[in-house]
């Protein structure tokens, strides 16, 4: 590996900056990769349409002419001719070509009509002779620019090298993939379309292998865990669903025995169960709990916030006391003579039901027989629970939920390990969320709808993303929204304001006073994105969506249309146009997976969910959701490679391997 001081063209500058982002050797410059592509083609006459991008040799008809439109910007104009069109050509900036640009000079124009086909706005202008075709790789790198790279590059391929193959060739062959000297030269060359896609196809490749090969390992890791078969009063559940108010929906149905069958094998279950906000997943949380109690085991249930925690303490206790069961709750709030009872009723078997935050399996409660353990909205945690309790020599049969559903195929490559139930349907009754995009101009006729909602006694979110205005950013607060509505709405309806930095007594106040329906308009954070539940809110008012994602966007939705009533959803933008391609999905349905989908191709997995917490990398180039079928490869090469078991099989597991306990998968 030889310096970079030594290739032609780089001089001490130029180096010093190469270093300041980590490219030291030659071989580190070889696999700095492009940002993007440029390809340069000649369009046909016949190609010729409006808004599409195109590069036309075309032909100066007029001299240009320059206008100065304000201080550094100036506008060139011209006629230019191809194939008896004549059309006018616009560019920014350029006024210094317009001596080289006589008539009858033949020119390479880059840019698209707009509106008509007579005006031509252009993004480049290049003389004829001066125009090659073929692919041109960009590298963005700060202050270097991209001719000198090119180069340099060009310089170090034209040398000799040995490069590592890291990948067994066997694998190459059988894919299709280009080996690693292949590679760099197509990357940093390409001569066709084709050889990008192959680079493109060989890194996404390579990254999806290694995630692969870290799954299954763990997968070997966690599998076949032994634990208890539970047995538990089937009769005593079935008087007990046979009592509730409502018919469970087929999915609740089949997902509750997918659970109870589990609950009787005699390994640890480890199934998440996903279904979208209000599909009903507690009430089959509650089914397993009290199912898992009556086989004499105590269940654990951890919420992500205590908000939640204290929610599900009141569901459970509602559906479960008449049946002689014991739902406590510990969380750090309470007081510690409170905590110290509540720790003593857990380990001597006085209370069935323990529910708290996340900190109950890490803090020093003593279970006097865990046998259950429920994580709501499991995305939340960061920490590796399962590890944690193997720790402690427990092995309890753990139920996910989470209310972000993935889709299938991405569920089943994520959580190898992990048994998936879904509820897709929801309970009959719900009506569709109506959902609109409405812009900030046209804040005071949506003010007249909402408000009309609300004279029929209803209530509304009114949803910001940050809590105070800050000069640096042009988003809408909490503080401003509050003024908007108070100066708009007079002194005609009872608002409120929550949001994160309130101290927690403060916080559940504001709270009992929605769910009392005393508050009309509760402006908040999205502090209310999990567990608020008031059935008789109907709209919800997002200020600035296109600031919050779309799985966000959807749990906050959630809050509404918790029962028969219609309810509305605005989502407020400042520029229709600019927000409308990504925001319209929301418009168009309701359905959680779907959103979820189009919401994983677009962003990626480790955006979506966030990196630490969804145990997804951050990858270079791979997506799980548009590369699942490159996934599928990997995954399949995995595991032949890890059951080969011979030196290349090991080194490539080890290094996997290695990397786990960065990636948090367990
Ligand atoms: P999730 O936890 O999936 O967000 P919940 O369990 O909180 O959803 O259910 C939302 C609401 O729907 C609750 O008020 C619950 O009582 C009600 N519900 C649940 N299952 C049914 C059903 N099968 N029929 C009618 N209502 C139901
Ligand atoms: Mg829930």
């Amino acid at each position: 590996m030889s310096e970079l001081k030594n290739i032609k063209g780089i001089g001490p500058k130029t180096e010093k900056k190469l270093n300041d982002i980590g490219i030291r050797t030659t071989n580190d410059l070889l696999f700095c990769f492009p940002e993007r592509y440029e390809t340069y083609d000649l369009d046909a006459f016949e190609s010729i349409c409006l808004d599409k991008e195109l590069s036309l040799p075309v032909i100066v008809t007029k001299k240009p002419k320059v206008f100065f439109i304000r201080k550094n910007l100036d506008k060139m104009s011209m006629e230019v001719e191809i194939n008896h069109l004549y059309f006018q050509v616009h560019i920014f900036n350029r006024r210094f070509l317009a001596q080289a640009l006589e008539p009858d000079t033949e020119i390479v124009i880059t840019g698209r009509f707009v509106n008509n086909l007579s005006n031509f706005t252009a993004s480049n202008i290049v003389l004829r002779k001066n125009f090659h075709p073929g692919i041109v790789p960009e590298y963005g790198i700060k202050d270097i620019n991209d001719a000198t790279i090119r180069k340099a590059i060009h310089e170090v391929l034209s040398t000799k090298r040995e490069l590592h193959e890291p990948l067994p060739e066997k694998y190459l062959n059988k894919r299709h993939i280009p080996n690693i000297n292949d590679l760099i030269v197509k990357i940093h060359e390409p001569k066709l379309e084709s050889d990008i896609f192959e680079v493109r196809r060989r890194i996404v490749y390579e990254e999806l292998l290694d995630f692969a090969l870290r799954i299954e390992s763990l997968k070997r890791l966690n599998s076949n865990i032994v634990s208890v078969s539970r047995r538990y009063d089937i009769n005593l559940v079935r008087d007990f669903i046979s009592k509730l108010p409502f018919e469970l929906t087929d999915d609740q149905k089949q997902a509750t025995n997918e659970i109870f069958k589990d609950l009787k094998k005699d390994r640890q279950m480890n199934r998440l169960l996903q279904g979208d906000v209000g599909s009903g997943k507690t009430i089959v949380s509650v089914i397993a709990s009290l199912a898992v109690v009556t086989s004499g085991a105590q269940v654990a249930i951890m919420a992500p916030t205590l908000v939640l925690a204290k929610q599900h303490f009141d569901t459970f206790k509602k559906y479960l006391d008449g049946y002689g069961v014991k739902t406590v709750l510990l969380v750090s709030e309470m007081s510690n003579a409170d905590q110290e009872t509540v720790r003593y009723q857990i380990s001597h078997n006085k209370a069935d039901i323990i529910i708290g935050t996340h900190s109950l399996i890490q803090s020093s409660v003593d279970f006097h027989n865990l046998g259950f353990l429920l994580i709501d909205e499991q995305h939340r945690f960061g920490v590796n629970q399962r590890k944690e309790l193997r720790k402690k020599g427990v092995t309890p049969d753990i139920l996910l939920m989470s209310a972000t559903p993935i889709p299938r195929t991405l569920a089943i490559s994520i959580y190898k390990d992990i048994d998936i139930s879904f509820i897709r349907e929801k309970p009959s009754g719900r009506k569709d969320i109506i959902t609109e995009i409405v812009e900030f101009e046209n804040l005071d006729s949506l003010l007249k709808k909402v408000t009309l909602e609300i004279d029929n006694g209803h209530q509304a979110y009114f949803i910001c993303p940050m809590i105070s205005e800050s000069d640096t950013s042009q988003k809408i607060s909490v503080e401003e929204t509050e003024r908007i509505l108070r100066n708009k709405l007079k002194d005609k309806y009872v608002i409120d304001v929550l949001h994160g930095k309130l101290a927690d007594d403060e916080k559940n106040l504001i709270l009992d006073r929605f769910y009392s329906g005393l508050t009309q308009i509760l402006i908040s954070t999205t502090v209310v994105e999990v567990g608020v539940d008031v059935k008789n809110a109907t709209v919800m008012v997002i200020m600035n969506a296109n600031a919050f994602g779309l799985a966000q966007l959807h749990q906050l939705r959630g809050r509404i249309g918790r029962d028969e009533h219609q309810s509305y959803c605005y989502l407020i933008v400042d520029d229709i146009l600019d927000a409308k391609e990504r925001l319209d999905i929301l418009v168009k349905t309701n359905d959680g997976f779907l959103i979820s989908e189009y919401d994983l191709s677009i962003r990626g997995p480790g955006e979506v969910f966030g990196n630490v917490q969804s145990g997804i990398p951050n990858f270079r180039m791979a997506n799980l959701i548009n590369d699942q079928e490159i996934l599928q490869e990997a995954l399949e090469d995995a595991t032949e490679i890890i059951k080969a078991n011979d030196t290349l099989s090991k080194a490539l597991t080890n290094k996997a391997i290695k990397s786990i306990d960065s990636y948090n998968l367990d």
